[in-house]
């Protein structure tokens, strides 16, 4: 019988166990490598039967070495770090796990915006330094009189959307391809992104990374937001032109930012946005719980043996 190479490019778990568990009995040559960079993945994959990635770049370069793939499987919701056309041009589907750590990183995405509104972190810090004062640094609005603004509207969103209402928030959401019927049935009005930005006193972002969405905050839609609003963005990093962030809040015409991704990670510790009192940044851990990570490996490397069969 012949065995399936399953390369994997690189990986971030405690140990592999769950895709071995999954692989047993399958006749899978299970390969894990820590690929950093297109040139390490393409001196790894020609004779992968199936591809696995969690961060790694498989770019052109990488597919075109591809020999006799039959599919690439992203660990994770997010497929940016895949280079979807040269893919599609082989003739080699693209696979990910859409449905795990959803209420994580809505969870998470919740949790930043209420450090960030009630001021946790600015107020707990300053009592750490001494200051003891009744009145925090800045005059927000009561939840159950502000608007949170979803900037796209799938699944996290939508997850986002029902525990802001919860608190009495308005929700507003702007997604090109999700009907108004839709929202409306859910509770929220469907506006136009520069509505959104206008209104919104909390702009939390929910879409994917492509060429279109990149840098989609940016100075001008931040010179659209009203000065007290807040950024939270558990998406991914490369939405937000991080210097227009900072800017923004030296200037004090945005007065927040939480952030859990970057475009460059890890975020350089001496990174301006890390010493401005209105920055909140965790490390890409939105998607993470104890149930979340061992879900993430087991529907990969299902996905993986999927492709094996087809
Ligand atoms: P999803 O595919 O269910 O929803 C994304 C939505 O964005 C879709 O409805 C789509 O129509 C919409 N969209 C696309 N382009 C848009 C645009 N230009 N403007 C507005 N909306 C647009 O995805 P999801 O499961 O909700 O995940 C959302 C994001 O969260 C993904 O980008 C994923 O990479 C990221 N994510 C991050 C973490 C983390 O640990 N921080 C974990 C999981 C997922």
């Amino acid at each position: 019988m012949t065995v399936s190479k399953v390369v994997i490019t690189d990986w971030g778990f405690p140990s592999l166990e769950p895709e071995q568990t999954v692989f047993r009995g399958h006749d899978v040559d299970l390969v894990p490598h820590q690929c950093k960079t297109e040139d390490e993945v393409a001196a790894v994959v020609a004779d992968a039967d199936v591809v696995m990635a969690q961060w790694a770049p498989v770019r052109a370069k990488a597919i075109g070495a591809m020999k006799r793939c039959k599919g690439i499987v992203r660990y994770g919701i997010g497929v940016d770090n895949i280079d979807l056309e040269a893919a599609q041009k082989r003739g080699i589907p693209v696979r990910n796990v859409p449905d795990y750590c959803l209420d994580e990183v809505a969870d998470h995405t919740i949790a930043m915006m209420l450090a960030l509104q009630r001021q946790v972190i600015t107020v707990a810090e300053r009592v750490k330094k001494g200051t003891w004062s009744i009145t925090p640094p800045l005059n927000f609005p009561p939840l159950r009189e502000s608007v949170l603004g979803l900037v796209g509207f799938g699944r996290i969103a939508r997850l986002v959307g029902r525990r802001a209402r919860a608190f009495g928030m308005k929700v507003v959401a702007y997604d090109p391809a999700v009907a108004e019927k839709e929202m409306d049935e859910s509770g929220v009005e469907a506006v136009p992104l520069n509505d959104l930005l206008g209104i919104a006193d909390v702009v939390s972002l929910h879409c994917p990374l492509t060429d279109s969405t990149r840098h989609m905050i940016n100075r001008s839609t931040l010179a659209r937001m009203k000065p007290l609003t807040l950024l939270v963005n558990t998406s991914r990093g490369g939405l937000v032109d991080l210097n227009a962030v900072v800017d923004a809040l030296r200037e004090g015409r945005l007065a927040g930012a939480a952030l859990d991704v970057f475009e460059t990670e890890p975020l350089p510790q001496n990174h301006p946005f890390l010493s401005l009192p209105g920055a909140l940044a965790t490390s890409h851990i939105a998607w993470f719980s104890s149930a979340s990570v061992g879900q993430l490996q087991k529907r990969a490397a299902e996905q993986a043996l999927d492709l094996l069969r087809s």
